[in-house]
């Protein structure tokens, strides 16, 4: 069967025998990863290991560091508006998508006034909007988006980022090591394990460390500190030992792969084969087209909401689980993240074809 959910979703075969193979290690009187300190020998390592894989699968220059923290993207919302929305008490953000908006709704909560400079909200989210040519990157402290929307399906590639002077942060979530990005554009990426990292409990931050000493954080306590995960190899307190055991397997695995350039050309392969049958069917319509198309969330409907849940929920039957799009958007939405194998998007296919000849009349 395959899982075409949204996160937390798939993980990688091998992954999960591995994880399978060391737990079962406990049986022989050995500690699992379950059951050790953080402050062991066996972590430290683990962690380490971490760090460097993604340093070396994003080509991170020594001027950023990578950091572990709990919440899930959603802490990242209000967490980087503490630390860095300091000098003018006011950042950006491109409403993209739903979880732009929430990222906005969060900073005002901590007392951070968030202007949308651009939105397609009115539009149901289904373009990019762009930043307006009279964007004023230093009115801000930054500016907000989100490189992936994954209830949407569009996504801002390496080749339309938006361009701006000033400090940028991105919500990669939904697309971290999906597609070649330039680390260098960004001052801050953060991304939830769930979707391309491994299990849910983890949230990877890279921060150009430049950028956050010229912070004044003193009002800010110290879990929502960067500079205390930073200080610390992101274990000021105990941090999600087993979610970063298995992020780092996931990692193992993504560069047994041939990297982000492998999975880059994966995940293409795997998305046009879909977007290629929904643009010429007469039946299914893609909701997104042209550049701005996620690779990782390939969002289509049939027009008719009824019939959409109908074929989602039927395709069960066929092994193909969690099609339905998010409530906001309706019709189907099949996420193809790293670890979905070509062979889930041509069972798709097949069975999309069959579910058409039973419902078209
Ligand atoms: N940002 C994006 C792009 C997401 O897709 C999600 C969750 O799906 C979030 C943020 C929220 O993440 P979390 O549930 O880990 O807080």
């Amino acid at each position: 069967s395959y899982n075409f959910s949204a996160g937390p979703a798939v993980m990688p075969s091998e992954v999960l025998a591995q994880i399978q193979a060391d737990l079962a290690q406990s049986q022989k009187g050995h500690m699992s990863i379950l059951e050790i300190s953080h402050r062991s020998l066996t972590f430290d390592k683990i962690v380490d290991q971490a760090k460097d894989r993604l340093r070396e699968l994003m080509n991170l220059p020594q001027d950023y560091e990578v950091l572990f923290v709990q919440g899930g993207g959603s802490l990242q919302f209000e967490m980087v508006p503490l630390n860095f929305a300091n000098q003018k008490h006011q950042i950006a953000v491109l409403d993209s998508g739903n979880f732009a908006h929430k990222a906005a709704q969060a900073a005002q909560a901590e007392g951070v006034s968030a202007k949308i400079v651009a939105s397609s909200r009115d539009e149901k989210y289904r373009y990019l909007p762009q930043l307006p040519a009279d964007f004023s990157a230093p009115a801000y402290d930054y500016l907000h988006i989100t490189t992936n929307n994954t209830i949407e399906g569009t996504c801002y590639h390496q080749s339309n980022l938006p361009q701006t002077t000033g400090p940028l942060v991105a919500d990669m979530s939904s697309n971290i090591l999906a597609e070649p990005y330039d680390v260098r554009n960004f001052d801050l990426i953060f991304a939830g394990a769930q979707k391309n990292l491994g299990p849910a409990g983890v949230t990877v931050v890279i921060v150009k460390k430049s950028w956050l000493a010229q912070q004044n954080v003193t009002k800010v306590g110290p879990m929502m500190r960067y500079q205390s995960y930073l200080d610390k190899n992101s274990m000021y307190n105990t941090p999600p030992v087993f979610n970063i055991y298995a992020l780092n397997l996931v990692l193992g695995w993504v560069q047994d792969q041939g990297g982000v350039p492998a999975m880059y050309a994966a995940n293409q392969k795997k998305a046009q084969l879909l977007y290629d049958y929904l643009d010429q069917s007469d039946f299914y319509h893609p909701l997104v087209t042209g550049a701005d198309r996620s690779l990782t969330n390939v969002v289509f409907s049939t027009g008719n909401d009824q019939l959409d849940q109908t074929i989602a929920q039927q395709a069960q039957e066929y092994g193909l689980y969690n099609l339905a799009g998010h409530r906001s958007v309706g019709g189907f939405r099949a996420s193809l993240y790293n670890a979905q194998p070509l062979a889930a998007v041509t069972a798709l296919i097949d069975y999309l074809d069959k579910a058409q000849k039973e419902h078209q009349n």
